[in-house]
């Protein structure tokens, strides 16, 4: 299946709505039927069938459907956020006493929801490194169910070798759950890498507008039916129609958004990397990187999200340098229009700087659709002003 078929195409019926063009948002709550066999066929699959719309709405259906084939998944569940569906796979893959391995440093509220809220069901996580496979073999122990790797990671884009980790786990009948909302299915595809369960941020690069917050979970259609009857149709935690059509008109500019920001990235990395108070680059793709050779073999391009450590003696400077800057917006999030400034600074307060997981001298960008020469002497200005 092409791109431009599952963008434009996958999933749209447009003659039973008057050929519209774009979809229209079914913004209803409740389904009507002509018969009780009708309603009895639907109810009996709620996950593919219209009855209600907590379990299954057309607008949002025509969003599943383009999701899981951009993952080569079977298919897909999308939820009222990122973490609902981190949660979601997590909680639909352990059971009391079961043991985790995760990468270390996952996103924040996916770390809590493992260190903080599965201990009160008895579930165990061991933290690893991940840059070597083994390290996941090694942190197994005989209840361990669950691996669970966020390649790259946030703020410091470490990877994991995903096929190499989804091999181990198989062979041990281990689930893996990757969280891929770094790169998108389009720079990388979930299902060509082996593992079980994919988890997006749908609030970032998919819808892409800095407008919803939204979270995608592709699987395969077992384990889709599994988790539906429990954790989706029990936490209830859904995408409404109407943030599911918005986040169907972002994603038929997806490869657009994705080009122009990878493109403006490159650029001013290449900038970036001349510039004296620039101590270090975090970047997949950039030579640098200790794993860009993993990068080049496992995903198909970078996208817009970098850090750098700046050559400073304290915080006050980080601070100095961010509050400068003109375009970027001091913010969290990314995958919108607009550029973001995120310092590990932000983190911490000023006394206790130290103490932060990441680096304290690092800053996380996010380049939006701006022109790159604006971009780049913004960015100037403000390093050469610290
Ligand atoms: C933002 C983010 C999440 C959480 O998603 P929400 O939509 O904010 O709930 C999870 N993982 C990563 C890598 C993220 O960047």
């Amino acid at each position: 299946m092409d791109l431009s078929y599952i963008l434009n195409h996958l999933g749209e019926d447009r003659e039973a709505y008057f050929n519209s063009v774009s979809p229209p948002v079914f913004e209803s709550s409740n389904f009507a039927f002509d018969s009780v066999a009708e309603m009895r066929k639907h109810l009996k699959d709620e996950m593919d069938y219209p009855f209600y719309t907590r379990g299954h709405n057309p607008t949002v259906a025509i969003l599943r459907k383009k999701l899981a084939a951009l993952e080569e998944m079977e298919e897909c569940l999308v939820f009222g956020s990122g973490s609902a569906a981190v949660a979601a796979a997590v909680l639909s893959s352990v059971q009391q006493g079961d043991h985790i391995v995760s990468v270390k440093n996952p996103y924040s509220w996916t770390g809590k929801l493992m260190s903080r809220y599965l201990g009160r069901f008895g579930v165990t996580v061991t933290y690893v490194e991940g840059t070597d496979p083994l390290d996941f073999s090694t942190a197994m122990q005989p209840n361990t169910r669950l691996f669970y790797l966020e390649s790259p990671n946030s703020f410091t884009f470490v990877l994991q070798d995903i096929v190499a980790i989804t091999d181990i786990a198989r062979s041990k009948g281990i689930t893996t759950i990757l969280d891929n909302s770094f790169s998108s299915p389009l720079l990388q595809t979930s299902g060509k890498l082996g593992v079980d369960i994919v988890v997006h941020s749908g609030t970032k690069y998919l819808n892409g507008h800095s407008d919803v917050i939204a979270g995608v979970l592709c699987t395969d259609r077992k384990r889709a039916e599994h988790i539906f009857e429990t954790e989706f149709m029990n936490i209830g935690a859904i995408l409404s129609p109407h943030n599911a059509w918005l986040m169907l008109r972002g994603l038929r500019t997806l490869p657009i958004r994705l080009k122009q920001s990878a493109e403006t990235t490159a650029y001013i990395l290449s900038q970036l990397e001349t510039h004296p108070r620039v101590e270090k680059i975090w970047y997949p793709h950039h030579p640098s990187h200790p794993q860009y050779e993993l990068a080049q073999k496992q995903m198909k391009g970078s996208g817009g999200q970098f850090s750098i450590s700046l050559r400073v003696e304290g915080p006050e400077e980080i601070d100095k340098f961010c509050d400068q800057l003109q375009y970027f917006l001091l913010a969290c999030s990314w995958g919108g229009y607009e550029s973001l400034v995120f310092p590990v600074a932000g983190l911490s307060g000023t006394a206790n700087y130290k103490e932060s997981p990441h680096p304290w001298n690092l800053i996380r960008f996010y380049v939006g659709l701006e022109e790159p020469e604006v971009l780049w002497k913004d960015l100037k200005q403000a390093l050469d002003n610290i």
